[in-house]
């Protein structure tokens, strides 16, 4: 197996200045794997869901390519719920509740048909699950890559700082970055990280673009500008998994490999954040995707006479 994803599979409700959606289906592990999909025919998923959640939706990311062996469906049990509201900006947003529900007693098995795995990418869950993850594969994945909040910095920092020192990547958006560090400067920040073990931070900033930081080099990529962000939920999940999908269907996590990998997930977050939910998402066409990935580059492409 090329790619293995831990993540929540979730009910979200969202509010946003453009409406305000019921339960819907969410989770980073899902807005992970259906990105991922453009670049891998086969994936994994390791999360548990309550016997509440839609048959529907484990058949869509089925015909995806995305293997649920290792996705527990609790009987009895009811599903994660999180509902946010995002400000006027949509750059912040208020977290209304968090249910945790069959999350709270996880335990993230792992089939013995993921043990293969190439590539893991550990979604923003607890360290210590994140962790377990690592412990139970009995060889370690090529890359390990993870995204965290600052929910786990605040409750969890130790547990937090465990988890980081075995991975490789870690993807966190700019204030993250500037909480764990200490220190505002996000070059400082991306060098703090490092010495904490992963030798590839990657700092999203949102309708901003993101830093990527590799060893000694770093490459900077724009956002796409847009008219008209409808709902920004799982942008920064579509972006890891579009990244790691790239990253494992091209087996090369290069430092110009990451650069592509970066656009990919780029281009597939900004066509995310256009619909409610995972909607868009789900109907990008390949056309539609080489397009975006055009325009990105023709975005930070320039020549310049020397002065
Ligand atoms: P993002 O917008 O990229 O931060 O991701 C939003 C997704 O993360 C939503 O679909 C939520 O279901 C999920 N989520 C929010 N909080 C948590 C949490 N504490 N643990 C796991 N998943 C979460």
């Amino acid at each position: 197996m090329k790619l293995l994803t831990v993540g929540s599979v979730a009910f979200d409700a969202i509010e946003t200045p453009f409406g305000k959606t019921d339960k819907i289906v969410g989770g980073a592990g899902t807005y992970i794997c259906f990105s991922a999909a453009f670049f891998l025919k086969e994936q994994g998923i390791i999360s548990v869901v309550g016997e509440d959640f839609p048959s529907e939706t484990l058949q869509e990311l089925k015909e995806k390519g995305v293997n649920l062996d290792g996705l527990q469906i609790i009987q009895g049990g009811k599903t994660f719920f999180w509902s946010g509201k995002y400000h006027n900006d949509m750059n912040s947003r208020d977290t209304l509740a968090t249910e945790l529900n069959v999350l709270g007693t996880f335990d993230p098995i792992v089939p013995e048909n993921y043990q293969d795995v190439d590539y893991l990418l550990l979604g923003n869950l607890s360290p210590e699950v994140q962790r377990t993850v690592i412990e139970r594969l009995v060889k370690r994945p090529k890359l390990i890559a993870m995204d965290t909040m600052n929910f786990w910095m605040d409750i969890a920092l130790e547990e937090l700082k465990k988890t980081i020192k075995l991975v490789d990547v870690i993807i966190i958006n700019d204030e993250e970055a500037r909480q764990l560090s200490g220190t505002y400067s996000l070059v400082k920040a991306a060098s703090i990280i490092q010495a904490m073990g992963p030798q590839i931070v990657i700092i999203k900033k949102g309708e901003h673009g993101a830093l990527l930081f590799h060893g000694e080099k770093i490459f900077y990529a724009p956002a796409l500008p847009l008219e008209e962000v409808f709902d920004p939920t799982g942008a920064g999940d579509t972006f890891a998994g579009g990244f790691m999908g790239y990253i494992a269907s091209t087996d090369d996590f290069s430092f110009e490999n990451m650069k592509s990998a970066i656009i990919a997930g780029s281009a597939l977050a900004s066509f995310c954040v256009e619909k409610f939910g995972t909607n868009r998402l789900k109907e990008i066409t390949t056309t539609e995707l080489n397009n975006r990935i055009a325009r990105f580059v023709e975005l930070s492409h320039f020549q310049m006479k020397e002065i």
